[in-house]
This record gives C-alpha cells, sequence and structure tokens, in this order.
C-alpha cells in the first residue's frame, strides 16, 4: 500500500511548536489500546476557524506546548481493547470537539449526567486539553469510547462528509435550541463562512420558507449562493440600508423569525439586535474575542414588550454536544446534505505534510472548508 511500513507500524504525529510555528513530524511507535479504549487510524481532519486562531496566536486553554492540534475528523477503528462492544476494527467514525471531563459521575458529563459537557467546570476539548488529530493514529480513552462524541457511519458515506460533523453539529444545537422556529420560518444567516454555509444547508432540509445570507465581503456570497442557492435563498449585501434589505425580503412578514449571528463582531450582534421583531429567536453563535479579551457588547432590552409582547428569544449556543452530535449524524449519514461537497474545491485540500499551508488557505476570505486527507502526504 502506498501509505507504506513507516506509518503502518509507526504513528505519524505533527506537533505545533508554538502559536505561529511550525508543524514537526515525529514517529512515535504505535500505542496499543487497553481495556476498553479503541486506536483510531485518521482519515481526514478538516480545518476549523479555530484552528486559525490557535495557529496564529494560540489559545488559553492550551496550556502546553508542543501540541497537537485539530479537531474536525473522520477515522477508520483500527484495533479494539479488550471488552469494547461498541466498536469494531473498520468502522467508520466521526468526531465531535467538546468532550466529557472523564469522571463518571459527573453531573454533566456522567453516565447519568444532562450531556451539557459545555457547562462542565472541567469540560475538555480535542485540539486544546485533549490532544488533536493532527496525527495518524490515536487511542481513544474508555470513558471517550463509552460517553464522548464518537459516532459510526455507514459504510458508503463519504470521509469528506464525515469529518464536517463537528461543525454541522454546532450549527443544529443553534438551529434546533429553540423549537419551531426554522421550519415555514424565515431565517436570517449574518455572515457567510462556513457555519452560515452548514446552517443555510441545514436549514433548507429543516423546510425553513426562506434563507437571507447578509455579509459584507461579495466574493465568499458569491460562492455560497452559487453553489447552495436555490428558489428559497437570497444574498443581502451588508452595507448602511441592511436593516431597511432585509426587512423587505421578509415580506409578507415584518421581521424574521431567526437571526443567527456567524460573524465573530460586534457590529453582527448589533445587526441582530436592529432585526429583532415578533417572535423573533436571536442565535450568538460566534462569540467575539480579541487580543484584549472578550468585549462587552451591551443591549437594553425591554422585558415586558420585547420579550413578553413581542415573544423574542435571545439565545446563544457553543460547540456541541451528543444532542448536536446526533442530528447531524442523522443529516450525513442519511445523505441529506448532498451540496457538502462544494464546501471545499480543488484549491481547499491538501495531504497530511501540508498542514500548515491548509490552516493559511483556511483563513482567506473565499475559502470555506479545508480538508487534509491523511491518505496522502
Ligand atoms: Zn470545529
Ligand atoms: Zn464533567
Amino acid at each position: 500500500m502506498a501509505r507504506g511500513n513507516v506509518v503502518a507500524m509507526n504513528n505519524l504525529v505533527y506537533y505545533l511548536d508554538r502559536p505561529s510555528g511550525n508543524f514537526s513530524a515525529v514517529i512515535e511507535p504505535l500505542p496499543v489500546p487497553g481495556p476498553g479504549e479503541i486506536r483510531l487510524r485518521t482519515l481526514r481532519t478538516s480545518v476549523c476557524q479555530s484552528d486559525v486562531v490557535i495557529y496564529q496566536q494560540g489559545l488559553s486553554r492550551i496550556k502546553t506546548w508542543p501540541a497537537i492540534i485539530l479537531h474536525e475528523a473522520c477515522a477508520e477503528v483500527d484495533q479494539v481493547g479488550s471488552g469494547v462492544v461498541k466498536f469494531k476494527k473498520g468502522d467508520l467514525v466521526g468526531l465531535g470537539c467538546d468532550i466529557p471531563c472523564g469522571d463518571d459521575s459527573c453531573i454533566y458529563c456522567g453516565n447519568h449526567g444532562t450531556g451539557d459537557w459545555t457547562s462542565c467546570p472541567n469540560t475538555q476539548a480535542t485540539g486544546h486539553e485533549f490532544p488533536g488529530f493532527a496525527r495518524s493514529h490515536a487511542v481513544l480513552p474508555a470513558w471517550f469510547v463509552d460517553c464522548g462524541p464518537i459516532v459510526k457511519f455507514d459504510a458508503d458515506v463519504s470521509p469528506d462528509h464525515i469529518c464536517q460533523l463537528e461543525p454541522i453539529a454546532c450549527g443544529l444545537e443553534g438551529l434546533t435550541r429553540v423549537n419551531n422556529c426554522i421550519e415555514n420560518r424565515v431565517v436570517v444567516l449574518i455572515g457567510s463562512g462556513s457555519q452560515s454555509t452548514y446552517a443555510l444547508q441545514s436549514a433548507l432540509v429543516m423546510g425553513a420558507r426562506k434563507v437571507i445570507l447578509v455579509n459584507r465581503g461579495a466574493e465568499r456570497l458569491e460562492r455560497v449562493l452559487r453553489d447552495f442557492g436555490n428558489e428559497r435563498v437570497v444574498g443581502v449585501r451588508w452595507d448602511e440600508n441592511v436593516v431597511e434589505r432585509v426587512g423587505r425580503e421578509c415580506l409578507p412578514f415584518n421581521e424574521p423569525h431567526f437571526v443567527m449571528v456567524n460573524a465573530s463582531a460586534p457590529a453582527a450582534y448589533e445587526l441582530a439586535t436592529k432585526l429583532m421583531g415578533y417572535g423573533t429567536v436571536l442565535d450568538g453563535h460566534a462569540g467575539v474575542k480579541g487580543a484584549g479579551g472578550k468585549p462587552r457588547i451591551d443591549h437594553t432590552i425591554d422585558l415586558n414588550n420585547d420579550i413578553h409582547y413581542k415573544l423574542q428569544c435571545y439565545q446563544a449556543t457553543h460547540g456541541s454536544s451528543m444532542y448536536g452530535i446526533n442530528q447531524a449524524h442523522a443529516m450525513i449519514n442519511g445523505k441529506k446534505l448532498p451540496l457538502l461537497d462544494r464546501m471545499t474545491n480543488s484549491t481547499e485540500r491538501f495531504g497530511h505534510s501540508q498542514i500548515k499551508k491548509a490552516i493559511e488557505r483556511s483563513a482567506d476570505s473565499d475559502s470555506l472548508k479545508v480538508i487534509i486527507n491523511w491518505d496522502r502526504a
């Protein structure tokens, strides 16, 4: 096989030495899974915008360098330890980023917990506290195998789709946190990057009446409209008349029903609040963070006239739990997102030795989803 003996008998691990640094390839002995553990062979990793941030400036959650980053992964179960019944060799799996803390008795992450991992004070994430998938093989501990975000796919599902499980799951957490706000409703997505493009595809599957994409730059908006648009989708350039133009697109309604902030800028939140009307749900999906920390974005709400009488809902989603992972799994495994291949064009595909180039491409303003194929260097 083309992968050769080096990989067959060893683990190829790419360590990022420091933010803005270099990835060095290290050949390590292939780890053997213990009781309850499984070993995965990485097939694809896709690049998240958080990987771009980690690469460029680091992340306070990553305490030790060098680090193994990348969390959006599709893998094949390569070997199972004793006692594992959930998985067998050859299973095709996808993984989430937010993971349980590993404590069986945790009220959030444990076997009888709520599953709200991101609420746990000891929450971890792959590619942050827990090593990521910038490696040819990974052994998952028993608690990850038992409770973690790892789901099996049918053998005929494309690994290129499976590696996008986690970002799709995050978007679905936002679209479904409040019942009944997408089907037959007018949806506004602020920003036209990958999160909005996943939300667009998901909202159409969920029966949205209309999806209005709002973006400043023309290049990416045009790409998304061309490749993912249909008669239920319109694009609106974000200029000084944006509120009025979005309002016109909502007709015969006076306002959108759902507004998702997928651009991590205070201006996106300010725009979202101006679009709130009767029954509107605002999902603050992209957090805003800069070199100076997390800025305060003030907004005054009349709890009686806005929240009560206008039935408005202000929510936020961030990351994904099994709830979102299971929904994304159903969409991908059920082949409900047939346009996913258009997220990644020929300039957005790389081999495993090109992680740095892949992340740089991901930072471009026209890029949607960069995929790293671990079957080629
Ligand atoms: Zn991600
Ligand atoms: Zn926990």
